[in-house]
């Protein structure tokens, strides 16, 4: 374990993701000396459906369309697979599917390029006052120091708690997902939510390119609420699965896209059991 400093600079950015990337990015562009730290060493793909509004490209002076797989126009919503209600989106106002680690990475190129340091490979596991600088300490021992921290580590965050930071009582919800390949009878440029068959949550269909993303997810209820009792209850073979590396609020530990596969299609499998039209393949 070293204890040397590796580098001292403006500002420190924990996590490499949208939110990292995008601030390493601005706070570059605007002159300070940022490094910005990921601890995984190399891309990973994410759980993520990928949605994003197109006006975020509002937000950055480089295009951000490298990243997006679809632009969608149209959006299909269902209550049981029936009911359906479909929205025409506006032309200057789409939904954008992003395939989120070029997403991700889009943003960490753009800040290198705008004068950030990146360095992948580096967990952060403390954070440190030290008089007028942040010192923080990675799992190697190196200790990085700056001037401003910027926390970007995801929802499972543990620094606001520590730092008293944020809101007293999180709420979280429940959320997974998969990539299919082929995008069967979902058209281009559309989308589908379905209410009411995932009990206190809602199912998606997005498409990408080759393939389709679908998930469920929970509702984020007002009282401390239980998300994965919610999806527990739309896949009860899940209930007798260990959760550990489920997905939990929205940041899911790294080995979850394994899991994810897995409870989906068996998932998949209980409402063919079922006799239910998985809806991402409805008429
Ligand atoms: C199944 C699912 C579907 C979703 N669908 C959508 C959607 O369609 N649209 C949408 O807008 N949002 C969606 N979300 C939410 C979205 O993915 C998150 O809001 C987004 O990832 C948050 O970005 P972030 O940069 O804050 O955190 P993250 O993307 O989690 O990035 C945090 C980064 O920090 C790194 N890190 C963590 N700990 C450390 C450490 N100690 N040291 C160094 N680095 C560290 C991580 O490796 C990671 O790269 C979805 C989430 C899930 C789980």
């Amino acid at each position: 374990m070293s204890e040397t400093v590796r580098a001292s600079c403006d500002v420190l950015v924990i996590g490499a993701g949208a939110a990292g990337g995008a601030a390493a990015f601005h706070l570059a562009a605007a002159g300070h000396h940022v490094v910005l730290l990921e601890k995984d060493a190399g891309i990973r793909v994410k759980p993520c459906g990928g949605g994003m509004a197109a006006s975020v490209q509002n937000w950055f002076p480089f295009s951000l369309e490298p990243a997006v797989e679809q632009v969608i126009r149209e959006v299909d919503f269902s209550w049981c697979l029936e009911d359906p209600v479909v929205a025409e989106l506006p032309g200057d106002a789409p939904f954008w599917i992003v395939r989120r680690e070029r997403l991700d990475q889009l943003l960490a190129e753009q800040a290198v390029e705008a004068g950030a340091e990146h360095y992948r490979g580096i967990e952060i596991n403390q954070v440190e006052r030290d008089g007028n600088n942040w010192e923080l300490i990675a799992s190697d021992g190196e200790r990085w120091r700056s001037r401003a921290v910027v926390i970007a580590d995801g929802s499972g965050s543990r620094w606001p708690q520590q730092l008293g930071l944020g809101p007293k009582h999180v709420q979280m919800a429940s959320t997974m997902s998969v990539r299919l390949e082929g995008q069967g009878n979902l058209a281009d440029g559309t989308t589908r939510f379905e209410f009411g068959l995932v009990k206190q949550g809602f199912a998606w269909a997005f498409p990408i390119a080759g393939g389709v993303n679908i998930g469920v997810g929970s509702f984020i209820g007002k009282q401390d609420a239980d998300p994965d009792a919610v999806l527990r209850s739309s896949c009860p073979i899940w209930a007798s699965m260990p959760l550990q590396a489920s997905a939990n609020g929205d940041n899911c530990a790294s080995g979850t896209v394994t899991i994810d596969w897995m409870v989906t299609v068996l998932w998949w499998l209980e409402m063919q059991r079922r006799s239910v039209i998985p809806f991402w393949q409805k008429a």
